[in-house]
């Protein structure tokens, strides 16, 4: 199965993207992690990201769109794979259907995560987590077992990302509304846009996501 996950920035893409990968083994693709990799290992990718990434930017469709291709075309993602954060603009969305006919294997569903801006923000501030194993945690309705470090990393204290910040969360937003929010009309245009709602306890939301993702239409 392929499955792209949309929506805005502290909806939970990233926790029910990395749960929904585990519990039906797909490939995790998180672009933005991807890119927070290349960063910390100085690659020349992560020298181009780190300025844009910091201010709440995005990285330009042509890099983001080389890097998937290539993603989605190794080894672990040949039995299907769930997309968190890609494609963030209609061109990416373009690309990405060219890219996945060219391979004979297209999505098999979009999933719109969705939560009202004050939430987000509220969550986004409180999100943390760690460096090792991206584990996230929510200081406020999912903090880890001590206050401080990774329950599977005891030593491992959590962080807090740069662009988490207030800020640079509201720019993130903004970017959101303009640049990728055009997806979700674009997606249900073609019919092909399944709506979730990020709202409440994260297990609840993923057995929606799931009951979702079993609707008959929904290929495997
Ligand atoms: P995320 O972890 O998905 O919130 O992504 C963190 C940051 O990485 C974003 O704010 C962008 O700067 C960059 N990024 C991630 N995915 C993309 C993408 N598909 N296109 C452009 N920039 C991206």
């Amino acid at each position: 199965m392929r499955v792209v996950l949309l929506g805005p920035p502290g909806v939970g893409k990233g926790t029910q993207g990395r749960r929904l990968a585990t519990d039906m083994k797909l490939a995790l693709i998180s672009t933005g992690e991807m890119l927070r990799d290349a960063i910390s290992r100085n690659t020349p990718l992560g020298l181009e990201a780190r300025g844009l990434i910091d201010s709440g930017l995005l990285v330009s469709d042509d890099v983001m769109i080389g890097l998937v291709q290539g993603r989605t075309l190794e080894q672990d993602a040949q039995a299907g794979f769930v997309l968190d954060g890609f494609p963030r603009t209609v061109p990416q969305a373009t690309a990405l259907d060219r890219l996945l006919a060219a391979q004979s294997r297209p999505l098999n569903a979009v999933v719109l995560l969705d939560a009202p801006t004050t939430e987000l923000v509220t969550r986004v501030s409180a999100r943390r987590e760690c460096p090792v194993c991206k584990r996230a945690y929510n200081m406020v309705s999912a903090p880890p077992r001590d206050g401080k470090h990774c329950d599977d990393h005891p030593t491992v204290a959590l962080i807090q990302r740069a662009d988490d910040a207030e800020g640079t969360v509201r720019k993130r937003l903004d970017i959101y509304q303009a640049q990728t929010a055009p997806l979700v009309g674009h997606y249900r245009e073609q019919g092909r846009l399944i709506e979730v709602s990020g709202l409440g306890d994260m297990n609840d939301v993923y057995a929606a996501l799931k009951l979702a993702l079993e609707e008959p239409g929904v290929a495997r």
